[in-house]
């Protein structure tokens, strides 16, 4: 993907070399360091716009940003790289909304290394990427990178420009309203039943993610092979793989995924159409 002298998105929160904190950050809005890592943070010179998600004025990722960790020189252009996926994603799908008469609202990306907590509960990294819609951000431990390469066989930069297009289809589940229709469902419905929703949602994800990558073809950010990198991701990411990397913590994004066929298609379908119209993963499915 070509990235060359585009912004990075504001909406990052760096939270690597941290460890969880249980019972901060949702009381905090995002900050999440509690009164006393506030005063050592404030006293540390932080600006405390950026220690509560404001993103203050950078764009892009600092080195050594609000969390003050410092990775190696790959994992900081990984880092600004997904920040640039993100803030295209933010560019196309308020484009999209606007189209639609409404009014997208960006989510945040917080980068975390080895576990964290979010409103949907205390993650381990061994789950993969996901988005929480309670507080409406998306978690990445940047080393999935490095897995998705070694052992999904899936690499290239654009296979993790499809990972965070996923999640951020996600969002546009959430601010669409389907995300607080699923937990309706899930109330009234068996596990098992549930399950065949979850695929549907999945699916839903891939669609999205399919129809941002649309429209970075259209914009001329795509280089040749990147939509294969794509598929290759799509294809391998299937729920169970995920699943057994858990290690007994809350999964919050760990449902029934589909198949690799049905996640490449919905992909491909997404980039065929580039709309809001043809993602209708519910209905295909029976539900
Ligand atoms: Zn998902």
């Amino acid at each position: 993907m070509k990235t060359g002298g585009r912004r990075g998105s504001s909406n990052i929160e760096d939270r690597r070399g941290q460890g969880p904190r249980v019972g901060g950050p949702i009381a905090l809005g995002g900050g999440g360091l509690g009164i006393i890592g506030i005063i050592l943070f404030l006293l540390l010179g932080g600006d405390p716009g950026s220690l509560l998600g404001d993103g203050g004025t950078s764009s892009g990722v600092q080195q050594g940003g609000s969390s003050g960790y410092a990775g190696t020189a790959q994992e900081e252009e990984l880092a600004d790289f997904v920040s640039v996926v993100l803030a295209d994603t933010e560019e196309v799908w308020g484009e999209i909304f606007e189209q639609q008469g409404m009014t997208y609202e960006d989510p945040t990306l917080v980068l975390y290394t080895g576990s964290v907590q979010s409103a949907c509960g205390l993650s381990s990294a061994a789950v993969g990427p996901f988005y929480c819609p309670g507080d409406q951000k998306l978690y990445i431990d940047l080393s999935f990178y490095n897995e998705l390469q070694n052992q999904f066989e899936a690499p290239g930069d654009f296979a993790m420009a499809y990972v965070v297009a996923h999640e951020v289809g996600h969002h546009v589940q959430t601010l669409l309203g389907i995300s607080d229709e699923m937990a309706k469902v899930r109330q009234r419905v068996s596990g098992e039943a549930y399950n065949k929703y979850s695929v549907a949602m999945e699916l839903q994800a891939d669609y999205l993610a399919g129809v941002w990558a649309k429209h970075e073809q259209e914009k001329g950010y795509l280089e040749s092979g990147d939509f294969e990198e794509a598929i290759r991701a799509a294809s391998a990411v299937g729920d169970d793989t995920i699943q057994r990397r858990a290690r007994g913590y809350v999964v919050p994004d760990s449902f029934t995924h589909g198949t690799s066929e049905q996640r490449m298609y919905w992909f491909k379908r997404g980039y065929q159409y580039g709309d809001l119209d043809h993602g209708d993963t519910f209905t295909e499915l029976g539900l």
